[in-house]
């Protein structure tokens, strides 16, 4: 114990398995959220995809469904083992850097948490007789106007604010966005340009929302999306997971006990990798392993498990910075909800240094021509050490996976990148 927390506080790069999984089945019994939820969330969506395609007509080729595509790198891969990660098995990367509406993976659960919101006040309201009712009615004038008197606030790095920022304002509400110091400039200048309220801190993540929350608390008109309880964001994740396996099964890929599936999920909070976990292990079970990636000055969640204070400690309190360039991944201080389910699911994690983010970003553009955002590069360190790395070999030894490696898959998160504007890119681009 003492030596992976001594390891973790000198900020070096680490593979740690969780000592407190367990099999999937047992773990998901005691969580409180069940498959039924998921599927509650997934109707929902598409009970909205009219009005999706109303407002964000991007959308309409995918029916107001917003989806992202799967696809596998042969090139990185091949990047990836000249380095020596002797990577077995194939890679994909999961693209919701390319999703529609807020270019990240925070337009599921971002998307998904103001949508619910607005079905609740629009039934409360008489927009809407009930979820068979048209939901075209929720952009007509009066809806709108009904909107218009209410708020919705959230506390963000950059990206949560992007996605309850663009949809909130898109449906009519004033919509306040409290950004901490990590937020990138473009960000906020979107955000405003989006119609959005941008409130600037100088704290971090942690003073944004205990500031956002407050005002809307004093505010019985305004709406507070919380990333540190949200079971609604959390439930929007999870829909991903179902969409990908419809992904594997089109594109013929089997995942079962010889075709174990290897997942990498860059966290913040915890409530996105949190949520596409969950969802993963109600469809896969035992077959997939979920890996979170922290940066080595911020890795909260990693933590939270390994002291098994959950979110009773922050990163400051082991004496590291929580700085780091992968603003999305900027959070000192997990979510409760989701490290007490990440607890019993959560195979294990690995952190990063920061300097691996940009080479990361610059070899899947020149080996792949796709670009995504810094944050989302900390997956790739799954991919490129889990063969390597000596606590990630022991964990495939007792799980009785390696001489199954050869079939494997492997799936790198990537959470964000499409609204990158192109002279951000080209200064990373460059490094
Ligand atoms: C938000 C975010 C994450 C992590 O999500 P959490 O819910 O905060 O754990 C990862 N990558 C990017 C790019 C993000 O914006």
């Amino acid at each position: 114990m003492k030596e992976y927390l001594d390891r973790i506080k000198n900020a070096e790069e680490l593979c740690w398995i969780n000592p407190c999984r367990v099999p999937a089945a047992e773990g998901l019994s005691q969580i409180d959220f069940s498959a039924d939820d998921v599927a509650d969330a997934e109707a929902r969506l598409e009970r909205f995809a009219p009005l999706i395609m109303h407002y964000f007509p991007e959308t309409r080729g995918d029916g107001g469904i917003i989806e992202s595509p799967l696809t596998e790198l042969e090139d990185m891969k091949a990047v990836l083992n000249e380095e020596g990660a002797r990577l077995t098995g194939r890679l994909f990367l999961k693209r919701d850097s390319d999703l529609k509406v807020s270019g990240s993976v925070k337009a599921r659960g971002g998307v998904y948490e103001v949508l619910k919101h607005t079905e609740d006040l629009a039934i409360e309201n008489g927009i809407l007789t009930g979820i068979g009712d048209d939901y075209l009615k929720l952009a007509s004038e009066e809806a709108r106007k009904v909107f218009s008197r209410h708020k919705v606030q959230v506390g963000s790095t950059g990206n949560l604010g992007m996605s309850i920022g663009i949809m909130s304002a898109a449906l009519g509400y004033e919509a306040i966005v409290h950004m901490s110091m990590d937020a990138k400039q473009w960000k906020k200048d979107l955000l405003r340009a989006r119609g959005a309220i941008v409130v600037e801190y100088e704290g971090d993540y942690g003073a944004a929302v205990e500031q956002g929350r407050a005002e809307s608390d004093a505010d019985p008109m305004s709406y507070f999306v919380d990333d540190e309880n949200s079971a609604a964001l959390f439930l929007g994740y999870a829909v991903a997971a179902g969409r990908m396996k419809r992904q594997f099964k089109a594109q013929g890929i089997e995942i079962d006990q010889n075709h174990p599936l290897f997942v990498y999920l860059p966290c913040g909070v915890g409530g996105a990798p949190g949520g596409v976990t969950f969802g993963l292990k109600l469809l896969f079970g035992d077959n997939v392993h979920c890996f979170f990636v922290e940066p080595v000055n911020c890795p909260c969640m990693l933590v939270g498990l390994e002291t098994g204070e959950m979110n009773n400690i922050c990163v400051q309190d082991i004496g590291l910075s929580g700085r780091t360039e992968a603003d999305g991944l900027a959070v000192g201080r997990p979510s409760g909800l989701i490290c007490q389910m990440m607890n019993l699911l959560m195979a294990g994690e690995f952190t990063v240094d920061d300097s691996r983010l940009n080479e990361y970003l610059r070899k899947l553009y020149k080996s792949e021509n796709l670009y995504i955002e810094p944050s989302a590069c900390a997956a790739f360190i799954g991919p490129a050490t889990i063969s390597i790395d000596e606590d990630a070999k022991r964990y495939l030894r007792q799980n009785e996976l390696e001489d199954k490696m050869a079939d494997a898959v492997h799936v790198a998160w990537a959470t964000g990148g499409s609204m990158v504007p192109q002279y951000v890119r080209n200064e990373l681009l460059r490094g």
